[in-house]
């Protein structure tokens, strides 16, 4: 069976499908010197050329230099426009400002990693165009309120370890025990989703 981890720190085992990715993330936006998005992508073509996904990046107003925060993500949505290719987005209570920059960058998708807001929130992501990916919150028993979105969102998902010490077929078990379907229903399912979500594709 195939298994794709949409994002994850750690390296993924064998038979893992997880795409290559390079961005700043919004927490290390203090250390970052470009001044403009075409140094940015000077600075880092190479990184940038080789990933398949630009991310992750985004905003996290649980941490400092919001505005620089805005400023970096903001850049990397104006390459990933310019170079068409997915953007994955880490989003603590930013999401008013992520709608409203979805308005400005529509060319290339998105997706939400590690989304543990309500089934709400997720639909109306879903409906301009934003996709969600679920992570460990899955298998973690304190977090009821996770496994309720999950439960009842019925758009396209994907699912990720992101830093969490399991391995994405805890995940997937998890996953297919909360939806009440089997293992390669939801395999499939996720292959489905991955091609609709990141190429824009039906199967
Ligand atoms: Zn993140």
């Amino acid at each position: 069976m195939q298994f794709i981890d949409f994002h994850t720190h750690q390296k993924t085992a064998e038979g893992v499908i997880t795409p290559r990715s390079f961005g700043i993330h919004p927490w290390h936006v203090g250390e970052e010197t470009a001044t403009s998005p075409d140094e940015l992508y000077d600075k880092y073509h190479s990184n940038l050329r080789d990933a398949e996904i630009i991310g992750e990046c985004g905003l996290d107003k649980l941490h400092e230099n919001i505005s620089r925060q805005q400023q970096i993500f903001e850049w990397q949505l104006i390459i990933a426009e310019r170079m068409q290719k997915p953007v994955v987005v880490h989003c603590v209570r930013c999401f008013n400002e992520l709608t409203s920059l979805r308005k400005r960058y529509r060319s290339t998708p998105w997706v939400v990693h590690g989304f543990t807001g309500t089934t709400q929130l997720a639909q109306q992501l879903e409906r301009i165009g934003i996709g969600i990916s679920f992570g460990a919150a899955l298998i973690d028993s304190k977090k009821a309120k996770v496994m309720e979105t999950f439960r009842n969102y019925d758009g396209p998902f994907l699912l990720e370890t992101d830093t969490a010490e399991c391995g994405i077929e805890a995940v997937y078990h998890a996953a297919a025990t909360i939806k009440g379907i089997g293992l390669n229903e939801l395999s499939d399912m996720l292959n489905n989703n991955y091609n609709k979500l990141i190429y824009n594709k039906n199967a």
